[in-house]
């Protein structure tokens, strides 16, 4: 009785599991659910996040370019020491990152997050792609076009 309940119980969270980024409708940057990610790739979205922010900061004037150059030379290192250790991490696993992690391809998501600031469109809180024209977003509710 004790092993059925066991099993049942075990099957209803094998099923959660699976179902888990259906009901929760997240996005998952990495393809894999959170829970599931790796330190290096922690750091990695943790750094391409705070990056982010450090575009979002000196688009709305709240950094100089002093800061700004400083911040994001930082940041920028630390996004390539992250994707190294992830790809070191990764060992047999298919690649998750299509782009070498050099500073080259932080640059190139820098200047694609930097073009979705100027359309107004990625957010600021979340890093979440709105629609062209919107103005709050849609996955934390935050405004996403600059005053
Ligand atoms: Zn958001």
């Amino acid at each position: 009785m004790i092993l059925t309940v066991g099993a049942v119980l075990f099957a209803c969270a094998v099923v959660l599991y699976v179902l888990q980024p259906l009901l929760t409708g997240t996005e998952a940057p990495l393809g894999r659910g959170w829970d599931e990610i790796t330190e290096a790739e922690a750091r990695t979205a943790a750094a391409l996040k705070a990056l982010r922010d450090v575009e979002y900061d000196y688009h709305t004037g709240k950094l100089d370019d002093r800061d700004y150059e400083s911040l994001r030379g930082e940041l920028t290192a630390e996004a390539v020491a992250a994707l190294r250790d992830e790809e070191a991490d990764a060992g047999d696993r298919p690649a998750l990152q299509t782009a070498t992690p050099d500073t080259e391809s932080i640059e190139r998501e820098i200047l694609r997050v930097r073009e979705q600031f100027r359309a107004g469109t990625a957010c600021g809180e979340c890093g979440h792609r709105n629609p062209d024209g919107s103005r709050f977003c849609a996955a934390c509710g935050r405004r996403v076009r600059a005053a």
